[in-house]
């Protein structure tokens, strides 16, 4: 039945909800092809600790701080949005945060490293192979680390994808759809970016345990369709390990594969002038790593009639506004 009691675990109170579902009425007549596309604007979860990791970090904070934890390691790409939402949750909370990040250290401390950096967090960089094929080591390095100096550290892995972060989007698909039925929307496609599965295993349990008439799409922004139907299966697998009473449903995946362009964080001409028409027409800033990329995908498969049949359409705003501004140069302004 909807709205049945599902026993989710404490979190710490770090994003700003609900946000609100926005109608996109002049997107929807640029791109919608007959349908009406709406925003879930997950990017107004706070100011520095904005977009979607907060909704994760809320409940893995709280784990950190229920289990005795001091310190949070994680790790991302140098521009990581998921590691300085955790800088800023674990200023916000006392906590220490160290950060484990894939690329030079000679990097500009601008975007997120210039945040990291002013919140204080700590920051390792390793050269691309070595935390590749060593990033298991490292955690299992500082962890130890931390431990001899009598501290003791969370490793929270790429994104807080995991058993404990999918709470946040199980949470938030509760909240959209509180949103859907105060919209009158019976049905609806939702769509959002995927980088490391947690948004998106969130939001598919989510969809199942809340009975949401919502079908749950991610347009992956790096990897391929079948590293995330195995990436969600393993949150959603972890997840019912750590909480062995949850009702059983079974995440009903799909990825939209085929928009990752040149690789991860590489964006197109097509994705920037996108990004920079729907900021004028709408006044919604995408980023070219993740929404930007996942819009353009969107905009693809609406022209492709994928979701023919179906009047609403919903995207996610996952946030990612500080990576526009080491990639300005790919605007044409
Ligand atoms: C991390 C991120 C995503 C992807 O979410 P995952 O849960 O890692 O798949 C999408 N958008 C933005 C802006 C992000 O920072």
């Amino acid at each position: 039945m909807p709205g049945a009691k599902l026993a989710y675990p404490r979190k710490v109170d770090l994003a700003r909800t609900p946000t609100p579902l926005q109608l996109l009425d002049r997107a929807s007549a640029r791109w919608g092809g007959g349908h009406r596309l709406w925003i879930k604007r997950d990017d107004l979860t706070g100011c520095a600790l904005s977009g979607n990791k907060v909704r994760k970090l809320e409940y893995i904070t709280a784990h950190a701080i229920d289990n005795g934890y001091d310190t949070l390691i994680t790790c991302g790409g140098i521009q990581s949005n998921h590691c300085r939402a955790t800088a800023f949750a674990g200023a916000q909370l006392g906590l220490g945060v160290h950060l484990l990040l894939r690329g030079s250290s000679d990097a500009p401390a601008e975007g997120n490293l210039l945040l990291d950096q002013l919140a204080g967090a700590r920051v390792s960089c390793y050269p691309v192979r070595e935390y590749v094929e060593n990033l298991d080591g490292l955690f299992s390095h500082w962890q130890a680390h931390y431990a001899e100096q009598g501290h003791r550290a969370l490793a929270v892995p790429t994104g807080g994808s995991d058993g404990i972060g999918v709470w946040g989007y199980i949470a938030g698909a509760e909240e959209l759809g509180r949103d859907l039925r105060a919209a009158g929307i019976d049905l609806a496609h939702v769509v959002c970016a995927t980088g490391s599965g947690g948004t998106q295993a969130g939001l598919t349990l989510g969809a199942a345990l809340h009975q949401l008439p919502v079908t749950v799409w991610g347009i992956n922004v790096c990897d391929d369709e079948r590293y995330f139907l195995d990436k969600v299966a393993a949150d959603a697998a972890d997840w019912r390990q750590r909480y062995p009473g949850v009702p059983r449903v079974e995440p009903d995946t799909r990825v939209l594969d085929g928009y990752v362009g040149a690789g991860y964080a590489k964006a197109s001409p097509e994705v920037f002038a996108l990004i920079a028409e729907l900021c004028r027409l709408e006044g919604v800033l995408l980023d070219p790593v993740y929404t930007g990329k996942a819009f353009a995908g969107l905009v693809a498969e609406i022209a492709a009639g994928r979701f023919e049949g179906c009047r609403d359409i919903v995207f996610i705003h996952t946030g990612g506004i500080f990576g526009v501004f080491p990639q300005s140069s790919g605007f044409n302004c």
